[in-house]
């Protein structure tokens, strides 16, 4: 994977949710938001009694101002994940 780049995030997003809003934020109603210059890694796994290092899902970020509710969204549905071939969401040609 390259570099995040939040602008791009954000780009991506738009045109994925074909420009519309962000919605208002469920839990306070807060329609200011920003977003952060890092990804998140969301671990993922199948064993319930412990945290391990290993599969993750990369995600952007947009965060509600008022009250601090993170949405996620993951990278590799917005086409922004790219594997060593340079090949798109992982996809092998
Ligand atoms: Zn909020």
């Amino acid at each position: 994977m390259k570099t995040y780049n939040p602008n791009e995030f954000i780009a991506a997003l738009k045109q994925h949710t074909n420009n519309r809003p962000i919605p208002p934020c469920p839990y306070c109603g807060g329609a200011e938001f920003t977003t952060t210059d890092s990804l998140a890694s969301i671990l993922i796994g199948k064993e319930t009694n412990g945290i391990a290092l290993g599969p993750f899902i990369p995600a952007g970020m947009v965060i509600c101002q008022k009250c601090g509710h993170i949405e996620f969204f993951a990278l590799g549905a917005l086409g922004l994940v790219t594997n060593e071939d340079g090949n798109k969401n992982g996809e092998q040609k």
